[in-house]
C-alpha cells in the first residue's frame, strides 16, 4: 500500500497526531524517543463520490481506498552521524513514498523543546540537513564507484557522473536532492539506486495550538515563506484537536466541534487529501451490487494497468473496458440508463483511466 513516513523532531506532536490517525495506538509523552517502534496506521480515504455511489447502486458494502502513515521516531540532530536512533529512522524513511514534516508552531512552557525554543525555519533545517547528509554520503560513494569508467571514457558513466556533481553541489549547499532538475530517465540513471531520503515528495504540517486555527500563525506564516521556493504544501493542523475529533464517531457531533474552530474538514482529512496530490493519485471505482469500490492509481495510468490494481490477471488478460463518468450516473441512475443516453464508453488497452471514473473491466479467462 501507499505509505507516508511522519518524521520531525521530538516533542513537535508526531505521536499525538499519529495516535488520531490510528486512534490511540503510540503513546504520546512529554519526552524524546518515546515512540521507538515504527507504528504503522491506516486510515480510509475520506471521498464523497462514495456516498453518491452508493446511494445509486445501494451495494452490500463500500470500500474505500486506504493510505497508511508511519511515525518515524528518532531524528534528532547528528541522527546522519547514528546519533539518537539515526541509522534505524533513515531505514524506515527510505522504505516511505512520502515524508509528513511535523513542524512545533505551538509554545508551550510545560513541553521541553529539545533545541530549547520554537523556531519552525530552523527545526525543519536540522531535519532537511540530517537527510541531506546522508544522501550526500551515498552520492558521493557512487560518484567514486563510477569515476574510474568516466574516465575511460565511458559515455553513460560520464553522463551520471556529470548529473552527480549537481546533486553534490545542492546538497552541499543545504537544498534537497529533489530540487535538482533532470529528466526522468536521467535521474533514474544518476540516482535510482540510491533510495536517496530528499528525493522524497514532502509535506510539512504546522503543528499549532488550537487557538491559531483555523488559519494558523506568526510561526506557521514563517514556515510557508521559507518553504515557498519548495513548491511544497503546508498543512495547518493542530494534533491536539485532531485527537480529539478522531474519538468523535458522531458525524454531526464532528461537523460541530469542527466549527467551533473555524473548520470546514478536519486536519487528517486535509492531510489525506494533499498527500494524494503530492504523489500525482486519482482514484476510480468500480460499482457492483456487491461492492462499491475506490482504487487508488497514478494519474496517467492506461487502463490494463489500472485494472491490474484490482488482479493481476486483469491487467494480463485485459480485453477492454466499459467506462461511466459519475455525473452521467447520477443523471440517468442505472448503466442501461447512461447506455441508453450514449453516455457509456467501450475503451481499449490506450485509455488513460480519469480521475472519478467508473469501470468495469472485461478480460479473458
Ligand atoms: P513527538 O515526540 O513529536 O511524537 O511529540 P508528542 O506527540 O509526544 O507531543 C509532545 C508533547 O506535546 C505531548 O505532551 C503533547 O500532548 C504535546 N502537544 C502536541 N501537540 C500539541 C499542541 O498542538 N499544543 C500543545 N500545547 N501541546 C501539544
Amino acid at each position: 500500500g501507499l505509505q507516508c513516513g511522519i518524521v520531525g523532531l521530538p516533542n513537535v506532536g508526531k505521536s499525538t497526531l499519529f495516535n488520531a490517525i490510528s486512534s490511540g495506538k503510540a503513546e504520546a509523552a512529554n519526552y524524546p524517543f518515546c515512540t521507538i517502534e515504527p507504528n504503522v496506521g491506516v486510515v480510509t480515504v475520506p471521498d464523497e463520490r462514495l456516498n453518491t455511489l452508493e446511494e445509486l447502486v445501494k451495494p452490500q458494502k463500500v470500500v474505500p481506498t486506504i493510505i497508511e502513515f508511519v511515525d518515524i521516531a528518532g531524528l534528532v540532530k547528528g541522527a546522519s552521524q547514528g546519533a539518537g536512533l539515526g541509522n534505524k529512522f533513515l531505514a524506515n524513511i527510505r522504505e516511505v513514498d512520502a515524508i509528513v514534516h511535523v513542524i512545533r508552531c505551538f509554545e508551550d512552557e510545560n513541553i521541553v523543546h529539545v533545541e530549547g525554543r520554537v523556531d519552525p525555519v530552523f527545526d525543519k533545517e536540522i531535519i532537511d540537513a540530517e537527510l541531506q547528509l546522508k544522501d550526500l554520503e551515498s552520492v558521493e560513494k557512487k560518484m567514486q564507484r563510477i569515476d574510474k569508467a568516466a574516465r575511460v571514457g565511458d559515455a553513460k558513466a560520464k553522463a551520471e557522473l556529470e548529473l552527480l556533481k549537481q546533486y553534490k553541489a545542492a546538497l552541499e549547499a543545504g537544498k534537497s536532492a529533489r530540487t535538482v532538475q533532470a529528466s526522468p530517465e536521467e535521474r533514474e540513471a544518476a540516482i535510482g539506486d540510491l533510495a536517496l531520503l530528499t528525493v522524497k515528495p514532502v509535506i510539512y504540517v504546522a503543528n499549532v495550538d488550537e487557538a491559531s486555527l483555523p488559519d494558523g500563525n506568526q510561526y506557521s506564516e514563517k514556515l510557508k515563506a521559507a518553504v515557498a521556493d519548495e513548491g511544497a504544501e503546508v498543512i495547518v493542523i493542530s494534533a491536539g484537536i485532531e485527537s480529539q475529533i478522531s474519538e468523535m464517531e458522531d458525524p454531526e457531533e464532528r461537523e460541530l466541534f469542527l466549527g467551533e474552530y473555524g473548520l470546514t474538514e478536519s486536519g487528517l482529512s486535509k492531510l489525506i487529501k494533499a498527500s494524494y496530490r503530492l504523489l500525482g493519485l486519482i482514484t476510480y471505482f468500480t460499482a457492483g451490487v456487491k461492492e462499491v469500490r475506490a482504487w487508488t492509481i497514478h494519474r496517467g495510468w492506461k487502463a490494463p494497468q489500472a485494472a491490474g490494481v484490482i488482479h493481476s490477471d486483469f491487467e494480463k488478460k485485459f480485453i477492454r473496458a466499459q467506462v461511466m463518468k459519475l455525473p452521467d450516473f447520477a443523471q440517468y441512475k442505472t448503466e442501461a440508463g447512461v447506455r441508453e443516453a450514449g453516455k457509456l464508453s467501450v475503451e481499449g488497452k490506450e485509455y488513460i483511466v480519469q480521475d472519478g471514473d467508473i469501470m468495469e473491466f472485461l478480460h479473458g479467462a
